[in-house]
């Protein structure tokens, strides 16, 4: 036995570039939040090159793009209506999808499930239409290296009508597609519409044989949180005002622990959006250190400048993590997937083989 040199300490450091060649899993990422400045721009060009409109709107989009990490919170908002306005057609939900897809793959993401909320543009783009060119532009994703899902989110803010259409939408698309619509996620503005207004349509998804995600407790409401759990969705999104320090009660902490529901954990979104103090004040460390299953997550990583890579670092770096304890979030990551058993035990064989490689490196 010899002693530990500093050369092994650097050696077990966790670093941005062992953070990149670490094989990861996205569970949680919104696809237009997810559009990268390049993809934006890219969009923004094709549209006004074919509406020829206001250069003055254009100039304050383009101004709002390019501030990238610099961007203020009103921007970062402003910049969700921004995508919104450039994925109007299926070209461009195409298109979207594929660049999102490629940059999560060139960040070492071996398994993606990406979500959207599928709008329709009356004379251009139906609903239907929305999830084909998702679909289509996953079939055709030339990047062997990444396995790609699709979640459908239904928004809270949208009426149970424009809902019910959606799950329409949805479940013709999934009796197509059935290995790669996996999932329906609820989210949307948490200060807006009211969850019991949407539970029959997730039961109904459910039964379909659809997984189920909810953002549960971006804000205080502990009513609310009750009926998630209690409905048991396959996996939780944010969970912030939960435990008792984050405005939750400990009574609905250990509702949360006992449900061990997997939570999708994004902690760049959470800091810029104010809904945590900083990243070492984060939530995460409260479910890590009692081994509630977690998974790491980027949201939306076009509009808070960040990528799943980042994310592990910055979680390492704020709560001491190891090289070791991130592979094991990483590979466990695997266990919350919606994909098939079969798939899971090949991404944790591609997992293991790219572990082995690295350590005998
Ligand atoms: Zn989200």
């Amino acid at each position: 036995m010899r002693a530990g040199t500093s050369d092994d300490n650097m050696m077990l450091q966790v670093s941005d570039v062992f953070c990149k060649r670490l094989p990861k899993v996205e569970l949680h990422a919104h696809l237009n939040g997810s559009l990268s400045t390049k993809t934006l721009r890219e969009l923004a060009n094709l549209q006004k090159s074919l509406s020829g409109s206001d250069d003055a709107v254009w100039n304050i989009q383009e101004a709002i793009i390019e501030h990238g990490q610099k961007r203020t919170l009103e921007e970062c908002f402003q910049l969700f209506g921004i995508a919104h306005s450039l994925t109007t057609t299926p070209a461009a939900v195409y298109k979207a999808t594929q660049d999102v897809i490629k940059e999560f793959a060139d960040d070492g993401v071996l398994y993606l499930e990406l979500r959207s909320t599928p709008r329709s543009v009356p004379g251009v783009m139906s609903k239907a239409q929305y999830i084909q060119a998702m679909v289509d532009a996953i079939q055709n994703s030339t990047d062997g290296q990444i396995l790609v899902k699709l979640m459908v989110s239904l928004d809270r803010q949208q009426g149970q009508e424009s809902a019910s259409e959606t799950l329409d939408a949805v479940l013709t698309a999934h009796s197509q597609n059935p290995k790669l619509i996996v999932g329906l996620d609820l989210s949307g503005d948490p200060m807006k519409g009211s969850l019991t207004d949407y539970l029959p349509s997730l039961a109904h998804a459910r039964n379909a044989g659809l997984k189920i995600s909810i953002h549960c407790a971006e804000i205080p409401n502990p009513d609310e949180v009750e009926k998630i759990l209690d409905f048991h969705p396959d996996r939780l999104g944010h969970c912030t005002c939960i435990h008792p320090l984050y405005g939750g009660s400990q009574e609905l902490w250990i509702k949360l622990l006992n449900s061990h529901i997997p939570v999708e954990l994004c902690l760049t979104s959470n800091v810029k959006c104010g809904t945590a103090e900083s990243y070492k004040k984060h939530h995460f460390i409260h479910l890590f250190s009692v081994k509630h299953p977690v998974v790491l997550a980027t949201d939306d990583k076009g509009v808070f400048s960040t990528s799943l890579s980042e994310e592990y670092m910055l979680t390492a770096d704020s709560h001491g993590l190891s090289r070791e304890q991130l592979w094991q979030m990483a590979l466990s990551s695997i266990d919350y997937t919606f994909a098939s058993e079969e798939e899971k035990n090949q991404l944790k064989d591609m997992f293991l083989q790219i572990k082995q490689l690295s350590d005998v490196q």
